[in-house]
This record gives C-alpha cells, structure tokens and sequence, in this order.
C-alpha cells in the first residue's frame, strides 16, 4: 500500500508535454519498485507499436488496447497503471478507472481535455472530476508565440473530431485560437481598432472647438 495521489490526471493542449510528464511519473514509480504499466488506445497512431513516445523523444514500453476493458486484463500485477491519450477511449474507461480505483491500484492518465472545436473531449471532464490530482500543461502557441497556449488549432478542413497526426494540428492561446465556423464570424465583426481613431478625432475636434 502507498501514499499519495491515487488518481493523476495530466491534460492540456498538443505539444504541451502530456506524454512526457506521464512518462516521467511512470518512470519514478518504477525507481520505488512499483510494478507498472502504461496502455494507449489503438487510435493514437502517431508512437511506435507497443511504445508510448513524447515529442521530445522520452519513450516507453506501453500496452495497446482495442478497448478500456481490456486494461483490466493486463492490470492484475501492476501497481501503477499509465494511461495515454485518455481522450480517445469510450466512456467505458470511466467504470474501468473506478474499478482499478477499487482494487487499491494508482492510475496517471495523460489526454486532450478539449477537440479540434474548443469542446470537452470525450471521458476526460469526466475523469478530471473524478481525479485527486489535475495538472493542466500549456504549450507554447505557434501562431504569437506566447507561453499559454490551451487550445488545439486544426489547420486542415475536416469535421471529424478525431483526425489523427501532429501535421494537421498546431497549439494556439486562447486569443490566437479560431475555432471552425467561427472564423469567418470574426472576419465579419466591424474591427475595434478602426473605430479608435475616430474617437480621436472626435476628441481633438472637441479639443480645437473650445480653444
Ligand atoms: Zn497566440
């Protein structure tokens, strides 16, 4: 039995470190003798089979699923159980996460907490509320090059949520972020910095009337 967190949840934009840091906690577990593993859903194609990889080169073993309950087949020995890319899993990893929960294990997920659109992703709300431990990371935005970067930018034309590959996505801040649809609203809105120096104007008119 061990202290601490039982339930981690590490989620952010793209490119904001997830993987990373899920390694990176995986990795101390085992430095504690900690028997553990990692699981990602078949979908996430972008890391090598059976390894889960960061884009900064950290790299694991990890054990791919079709579905969430399979991660109750390979559980039985493992203490602390690592699960990448959260998002892309049914909401049936939400009854497989309190059922691990149950049986005394510790789980760190790692996933997108919002899509392509700036909406929640699949089970991660979900899983935020039920988790002890949230740390959101930020990237770095690939548009201002500012360091809060929340959102994911899709940079290709597709309505489908789940589009996988690093090539068609970018982190955005919040300001440099445009959501599909929106885009072209935002275009239309009668733009605030031309309406500043008429009110200037106005205001050296005022100024030039009452000397
Ligand atoms: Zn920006």
């Amino acid at each position: 039995m061990f202290s601490g967190y039982r339930f981690e949840m590490i989620v952010g934009c793209m490119s904001a470190g997830k993987s990373s840091e899920l390694i990176r906690r995986i990795e101390r577990a085992r430095l504690a003798y900690l028997p553990t593993i990692i699981v990602r859903p078949t979908t996430d194609t972008r890391s090598r089979p059976n390894h889960v990889e960061s884009r900064n080169g950290m790299a694991s073993q990890a054990i791919v699923v079709d579905s969430a309950k399979d991660i109750l087949k390979y559980s039985s020995h493992a203490v602390v159980i690592g699960v990448d890319e959260s998002q892309f899993f049914e909401d049936e990893i939400i009854d497989v996460i309190i059922s691990l929960l149950r049986q005394k294990k510790k789980i760190i997920a790692s996933g997108l907490d919002l899509d392509f659109r700036g909406k929640p992703f699949g089970p991660v709300p979900h899983l935020l509320a039920l988790a002890d431990r949230v740390d959101k990371l930020l990237a770095v935005c690939r548009k201002c090059g500012s360091d809060f970067a929340c959102r994911t930018q899709r940079v290709v034309h597709s309505s489908e949520q789940i589009l996988v590959g690093d090539a068609q996505y970018e982190a955005r801040c919040i300001h440099c972020f445009e959501p599909p649809g929106e885009y072209q609203l935002r275009l239309d809105l009668p733009k605030i910095e031309q309406a500043v120096p008429q009110l200037v104007l106005a205001a050296q008119e005022a100024v030039e009337l009452a000397s």
